[in-house]
């Protein structure tokens, strides 16, 4: 009997079949013994032996990486080499070094276990993964104490898939595409390095499988579906051939998509529509470019404040100025800080909230910080200058607070303008509508606001009253509620009689099953991570709008989540049989 592990989500898509290789990694073990004074200077010669090799090394990564895949790719190790010359971790190893007359090992590994354990609580999907890149350095620095070399996954002589409870940026980077033909970790998501990374090899990956690896034995066979998240062990000969014809689909279909990158996203009946990236981190700048995104619609700039100091604006400026260069002409959307509530940043102790979805979150955080507010604010606006910059507020729930933060701006402009520092002066200011008092007031707030964006991820929780991160009542959580439809179809009504352009990016906007129903709602542009951005395009290109509007007519007759769900299935099969929704 065949098992299947459903729970993963999908880093890199594609289809592979093969034997399972369970690889576990370094096991580090931690000497803990005291020191007496007079080898004090010994054990910090040591330490610092173990940095400049650690150094050396990952800058040999780094380098190696940047000639094998992009220099994009070795940035990611930028990032290891700041946690290693961190002078506040530096400095207090050596001074616990001294005092306390611990041995390196016990004190490197202390300080590591706390920098994790204080990231381990907060409740962000970002942060939390920074987590992998402090283990990775941990571990290197303690086997080079220990004079050991790494394990390393180069000894795989034959195509295997790779099950690990986690792997490190390195370790992925480092894997020779020739015989690793898959992975499948238990731990991380999306948005991990690792993830990013094996969408940059290409190799099909799962991760956040929770208990995968205790699944499979070395040897077992097994299907890697990276397109449903799926892993099937040990499966029927009936799955294996069904899989095989799958995957040669699958890989007909990559080929002849990856055709779309330059054309046009428009429908059978002329209808031109815009498909834009939303970027989590910068590296992820290129791979949206190279799937033909014609701009950036959401720039989350979370990813700045996740670090341990607060990003000055001048960190910031550059942050923003990277991306909006490299997109020049097209258009680069930023979203101000979307912190509070479930997402706590690193330098802040996390403030409990009874309700942390109702609580102090994203603009709301950044009307009551407001001297934070204005930094970022300063730096959008010097990045406009250096291409086309949009300004986007999240979580906007009164039209007074979209006022507010419009008349901020307005204020740090003329600082700007009065010292002579440039910025586009035109810049679109626009709302994220993701509150349902937003859909209701659209109109009122479309005279203050020069654009709006859809954020269903927030705007199903809240108008649905369900917890968008809660297992228990996922089955809620459906964009296809009659009631979500409803709203989508009363913004994009508001928005075109008011003429203010609309767009949306919560995560809908990239699954390709629900293609058709925005076209239908009248959306026209798709804000996406890239991972569909091809399947979406094929959609568009093979679709009429009346079609689409006439399938949304039909769906919005129905009353149960159900039914349309049944509905919609039955029109995708039928109409699409070779691409998988
Ligand atoms: C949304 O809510 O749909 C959205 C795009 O924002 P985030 O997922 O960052 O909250
Ligand atoms: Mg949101």
């Amino acid at each position: 009997m065949s098992e299947r592990i459903s729970k993963g989500t999908v880093a890199s898509p594609g289809i592979k079949i093969g034997r399972a290789f369970v690889y576990q990694g370094d096991k580090v073990i931690i000497p803990k013994y005291h020191i007496s004074s007079d080898d004090i200077e010994n054990e910090l010669q040591r330490f610092e032996m173990a940095l400049e090799k650690t150094k050396k090394e990952i800058i040999g990564i780094q380098k190696q990486i940047a000639t094998s895949l992009s220099k994009e790719m070795s940035d990611i190790f930028t990032s290891h080499l700041m946690v290693l010359e961190d002078p506040h971790v530096e400095e207090r190893a050596r001074d616990t070094i001294r005092k306390e007359k611990r041995n390196v090992e016990w004190v490197i590994n202390d300080i590591s276990l706390e920098l994790i354990n204080s990231l381990n609580v907060i409740e962000d999907d970002y942060l939390r993964e920074r987590i992998i890149d402090i283990s990775d350095v941990n571990k290197r620095l303690i086997l080079n104490l220990q004079k050991k070399k790494a394990a390393s996954l180069a000894h795989i002589t034959e195509e295997v898939i790779l099950f690990a409870p986690d792997l490190t940026p390195s370790e992925t980077a480092m894997m020779n595409r020739d015989y690793i033909k898959a992975f499948v970790t238990d731990k991380g998501g999306k948005t991990s390095h690792t993830a990013i990374m094996a969408r940059a090899l290409d190799i099909p990956a799962i991760v956040g499988t929770l208990n995968g690896t205790s699944l499979v034995k070395s040897g077992d066979m097994v299907i890697v579906d990276a397109i449903h998240g799926q892993v099937i062990i040990n499966p029927s000969n009936k799955e294996i051939s069904e899989f095989e014809k799958y995957q040669l689909d699958f890989l007909e279909l990559e080929q002849e998509l990856s055709k779309l990158t330059h054309l046009p996203a428009q429908t059978v009946d002329g209808e031109e529509v815009f498909i834009f990236g939303n970027i989590e981190i910068p590296d992820e700048k290129t791979i949206i470019k190279e799937h033909g995104a014609q701009g950036i619609g959401l720039y989350r700039s979370e990813f700045l404040f996740l670090e341990q100091s607060l990003p000055d604006e001048d960190r910031q400026f550059n942050e923003y100025r990277r991306v909006v260069e490299f997109f020049n002409p097209l258009p680069v959307t930023i979203r101000t800080l979307d912190v509070g509530g479930d997402k706590v940043y690193a330098y802040t102790q996390p403030y409990k909230e009874r309700n942390p979805f109702l609580g102090c979150r994203a603009i709301r955080f950044s009307l009551e910080n407001e001297e934070l507010f204005r930094i970022q604010l300063r730096a959008i606006l010097k990045a406009s200058h250096y291409g086309k910059v949009k300004l986007m507020f999240p979580m906007i729930t009164t039209v007074e607070e979209f006022v507010r933060a419009r008349s901020i701006t307005t204020e740090e402009m003329e600082t700007l303008r009065s010292q002579g520092i440039p910025f586009d002066e035109e810049i679109p200011i626009g709302i994220m509508i993701e509150v349902p008092s937003a859909v209701i007031n659209a109109d009122i707030l479309a005279r203050h606001a020069d654009f709006f964006s859809v954020g269903t991820n927030d705007l199903v929780q809240y108008l649905l009253a369900v917890d968008r991160i809660s297992e228990k009542v996922a089955y809620l959580y459906n964009p296809l509620n009659i009631a979500v439809l409803r709203f989508l179809k009363q913004i994009v009504t508001v928005a075109n009689d008011h003429s203010i352009p609309i767009s949306i990016c919560g995560e809908i906007a990239g699954e390709p099953r629900y293609t058709m129903i925005l076209l239908g709602l009248g959306f026209r542009q798709l804000s996406m991570s890239p991972i569909y951005m091809y399947q979406v395009k094929r959609i568009i290109r093979l679709v009429g709008i009346s079609e689409c509007e006439e399938l949304l007519n039909r769906i919005m007759e129905r009353e149960t989540t159900a039914e349309i769900e049944q509905l919609l299935e039955d029109t995708l099969s039928k109409k699409f049989p070779d691409i998988y929704l």
